[in-house]
């Protein structure tokens, strides 16, 4: 008899129905729903806590704040970066008037590769935008080091790496800032929400000023801002969150040492295991087929897809290729990205992943190997 149960590449932590109403309960007595209210308020708290910072800014999205960010910084000219990432990294550059200029990744981790982006500065670059892909932390010190010589500005998307620390250091610590997403299937969620952690002590107060439509006082409106808060309802869904996600991040460890366990030493299968001084997060599971393998990629992807088994090409297409950037980038200038986005597929990885389950996947992808 096959197993038919569906199993999608993630699925989103949830509280207790009884604990988040417990939690809203009191949004029935105030009537204060958004606009910095007392579960915001709260939630920034818990976070800075949390993450070990003294500040953070909340968001609507991590979209939004990455977007807030690079305003609020009044950045202008060329930005490096990676095209190895979700589209929300390289269309927040592009939607706020900068040039990216695509650097290339490393073949250990995927993430952006510091001996790739000092060449490609000139004295219109203003910033770089690394991303801790997977929740693999960037060589955080290499890029601090060529920012500093050449006075660029350094704002890491950390959309993949809530809770992830480099010997004791949060990943909200590196860089001038730091944006995390805390969307649905992120591994901390708020439903739609994200988080900016920064260096600079009054920057809090112009983000939240560019957060809501750049008013600054009663009477006085100093910038062109949008309206990206977090409402209340989002923050409540955060503080449950939090409570767990001790418990989450630990199950999701029992998954991901499992996958390694099976997958990690056949041949042509490269995963990505934690570095030396990391306290990951488990977020995903990326797994690259080289072509000792014997097999492509497309052909795990579609074996687990015929058991209904929903892993995801991600990152491909590289966003350097995406058709709505079509003429303007030359995708083959980072060959190592490339070659990972050909071979990459992320498997099923959430904290109620049954070892059974992670079994079964592991034997569909093994048998797909040639002898
Ligand atoms: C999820 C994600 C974002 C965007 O975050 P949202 O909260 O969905 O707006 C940005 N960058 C990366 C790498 C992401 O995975």
């Amino acid at each position: 008899m096959p197993d038919n149960k569906q199993i999608l590449v993630t699925r989103s932590s949830m509280p207790p129905l009884d604990e988040y109403v417990a939690e809203i309960a009191p949004l029935w007595e105030s009537h204060w729903l958004t606009n910095m209210g007392e579960k915001h308020r709260e939630l920034e708290r818990e976070l800075e806590s949390y993450l070990g910072v003294d500040d953070i800014a909340l968001f609507v999205n991590g979209h939004s704040a990455l977007e807030c960010v690079l305003e609020a910084m009044q950045l202008k000219g060329k930005v490096i970066t990676t095209p190895y990432s979700f589209a929300s990294t390289t269309h927040a550059i592009v939607r706020k008037g900068l040039t990216p200029v695509f650097a290339d990744i490393k073949p250990d981790d995927y993430t952006i590769d510091p001996s790739s982006i000092e060449s490609l500065i000139d004295e219109d670059t203003c910033a770089i935008v690394p991303v801790h892909v997977y929740g693999n932390l960037c060589d955080v010190e290499a890029i601090q080091d060529i920012a500093d010589r050449h006075h660029l500005k350094v704002v890491y998307d950390a959309a993949h790496a809530f809770g992830v620390r480099l010997n004791g250091a949060s990943s909200a610590t590196f860089g001038d800032a730091a944006m995390f997403s805390f969307h649905a299937t992120k591994v901390f969620n708020t439903i739609e929400g994200g988080a900016v952690c920064f260096r600079e002590p009054g920057f809090r107060t112009k983000l939240n000023q560019w957060k809501n439509f750049g008013i600054t006082g009663e009477e006085t409106v100093e910038y062109v801002g949008g309206n990206a808060k977090m409402n209340e309802f989002c923050a409540a869904m955060g503080i449950c969150n939090l409570r767990h996600l001790d418990d989450e991040i630990a199950k999701r460890k029992m998954v991901a040492e499992r996958y390694w366990e099976r997958l990690d030493g056949a041949r042509g299968v490269r995963t990505c295991l934690p570095k030396e001084g990391v306290t990951p997060n488990y977020a995903y599971m990326p797994v690259v087929f080289e072509d000792e393998f014997g097999s492509t990629r497309d052909a795990v992807f579609d074996a687990l897809a015929e058991q209904d088994i929903h892993a995801r090409k991600y990152f491909y297409p590289l966003i350097s290729d995406y058709g709505c950037y079509a003429g303007r980038f030359d995708s083959s200038a980072t060959p190592v990205a490339k070659h990972v986005a050909a071979r990459v597929l992320t498997l099923p990885m959430y904290a109620d992943l049954a070892v059974e389950d992670v079994d079964r996947i592991c034997d569909i992808v093994l048998s797909q190997a040639s002898e």
